[in-house]
């Protein structure tokens, strides 16, 4: 939509960029005309106004440039916000450019829906949704044991199923090579010495 507007400006002196003169001079703040929901769509994002990009419409490498700086910018703001506020997003670091570049737990997934389960799980420990069979237990009064199912040794608990359960040891040693190998790299391995 903000693309044939910027179109549209751009052709000076056409029948359609007329048509989006009259439309602007006529439109109230509560119309639905097209002109009015490019407005709103403006304004949202902090944009120069629909009358200001007419008047000296700016080429599409720069509108591209600013369209998608604002966009950022926004959601940005509102990310870090729910980030700063909300409990279960304390984990979630947000990323520069967060709108073009996801969270690495959406980036690394492949078009499979195994991939898709896996980082619904990832997203749900993080952001401390699972369903843990401790968890389970609280809710249900205790009709539900908290133990883990896969050990039996212990109860399920966030710890335990990250840290503890010896059925995981094989997938977590794979995991914590891969982390400790990236931790020495970052700082040259300032981090990982520290830790020893
Ligand atoms: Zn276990």
């Amino acid at each position: 939509m903000l693309a044939l507007f910027l179109s549209i400006s751009r052709l000076d002196g056409s029948i359609e960029h007329q048509i989006l003169e009259w439309e602007l001079e006529i439109s109230t703040e509560f119309d639905n005309s097209f002109i009015c929901r490019i407005s709103k769509i403006l304004q949202k994002y902090q944009l120069p106004t629909a009358e200001e990009i007419m008047k000296n419409p700016p080429s599409k490498y720069i509108w591209k440039k600013q369209l998608q700086k604002a966009i950022n910018d926004y959601w940005s703001s509102i990310w870090t916000e729910e980030c700063n506020t909300k409990s279960t997003l304390k984990h979630l670091s947000l990323q520069n450019n967060p709108v073009n570049n996801p969270h690495n737990i959406w980036k690394c997934v492949r078009n499979n829906q195994y991939d898709i389960k896996k980082a619904e799980l990832k997203c749900k420990l993080v952001t401390g949704t699972y369903m843990l069979q401790s968890i389970k237990a609280k809710f249900s009064k205790n009709i539900v044991l908290p133990d883990c199912k896969l050990c039996k040794d212990n109860d399920e608990t966030l710890e335990h199923f990250l840290l503890e359960c010896t059925r995981l040891g094989d997938v977590r040693q794979k995991c914590m090579a891969k982390l400790v190998n990236k931790l020495r790299e970052i700082e040259g391995g300032g981090w990982y010495n520290r830790r020893q």
